[in-house]
């Protein structure tokens, strides 16, 4: 009775550096098989579980500098000293198959993709608690101690900007996280604003054939 729109939602994910957000987008991938996770560039140094390609595609400053010229982006941004983008490629072609497509991305992003693709569906990862946020930051081991302490400041101001989302999901615990996400993009594709056509006529004749038996 209802034609709705089968192209994919884009889904952008924020959430503050040690919220856990990685573990609850592979968990959410791993269960979902019509999501696309886009790979993002960035500046920054690899890290030793990064793999090129697949965490990230890695550049210098200067490259990137080059690429955000040739308008090879559909946003980015300077975070934490480095560049992350994400590149426009595949996007559009994943969303016109219906594939739901997500991207992981930090605050001024997210805001470049409200204005430029407002209907995009917004959800923002919040720790449980900022000792909890602490002790994963720390416990990472993967960056100096400056580097935590300005991701922690960071990550600090960013919880503050949590009513320019959609949703708010506590990563208390990462299967619960999971699914209130899954229920968040299963909620998402019943809008009424998806709706192309309502295949019903209001046409007399039609009523009243469909009504005919009742008229006896
Ligand atoms: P990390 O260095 O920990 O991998 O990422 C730092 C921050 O950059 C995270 O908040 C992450 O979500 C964000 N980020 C990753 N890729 C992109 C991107 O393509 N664009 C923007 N704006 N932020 C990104």
């Amino acid at each position: 009775m209802i034609k709705t729109r089968k192209r994919g939602t884009l889904i952008v994910i924020s959430a503050p550096s040690g919220a856990g957000k990685g573990t609850v987008i592979s968990r959410l991938l791993e269960k979902e098989n019509n999501l696309w996770l886009s790979v993002s560039a960035t500046s920054r140094a690899p890290r030793t579980n990064d793999i090129e390609g697949v965490t990230y595609y890695f550049y210098s400053k200067e490259e990137f500098e080059d690429k955000i010229k040739e308008g090879y982006f559909l946003e980015y941004a300077e975070y934490a000293g480095n560049y992350y983008g994400t590149p426009k490629k595949f996007i559009e072609e994943k969303l016109n198959e219906g594939i739901d497509v997500i991207l992981e991305i930090e605050i001024q992003g997210a805001m470049q993709i409200k204005k430029l693709i407002p209907e995009a569906l917004f959800i923002f990862i919040m720790p449980p608690t900022l000792q909890e946020l602490k002790r994963r930051l720390v416990g990472r081991n993967t960056d100096s101690k400056e580097k935590i302490i300005e991701r922690f400041k960071i990550a600090y101001k960013e919880i503050n900007e949590v009513s320019k989302y959609n949703y708010v999901v506590v990563n208390d615990e990462v299967d619960n996280a999971v699914s209130k996400i899954e229920a968040i993009i299963k909620a998402e594709k019943c809008r009424v604003d998806r709706i192309e056509e309502v295949l019903l006529s209001n046409e007399e004749e039609y009523i009243h054939e469909l009504l005919v038996d009742m008229n006896d």
